[in-house]
């Protein structure tokens, strides 16, 4: 009987830490996450203005905000 006992408590205490643990990486997740609706902005390498990435042009040296700025800094 007092092994029975000691048994349940010792899965008490597992199933207890496995739950405190699986909130742990739900709260991680929930932060890491970028909320809904809002735009990933990047740099431009030569003016400085930023802008969203999805309108940024790559270049050799960085993302620019235009053709120009790209032009002016990769010749
Ligand atoms: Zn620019």
């Amino acid at each position: 009987m007092k092994f029975l006992l000691l048994f349940f408590i010792f899965m008490v205490l597992l199933w207890q830490w496995r739950h405190a643990r699986e909130q742990k990486v739900k709260r991680s997740e929930r932060n890491n996450a970028p909320a809904p609706g809002t735009i990933e902005m990047v740099r431009c390498a030569q003016c400085g203005v930023h802008l969203p990435a999805t309108d940024a042009l790559k270049g050799t040296n960085g993302l620019y905000c235009s053709a120009l700025h790209r032009q002016a800094r990769e010749p």
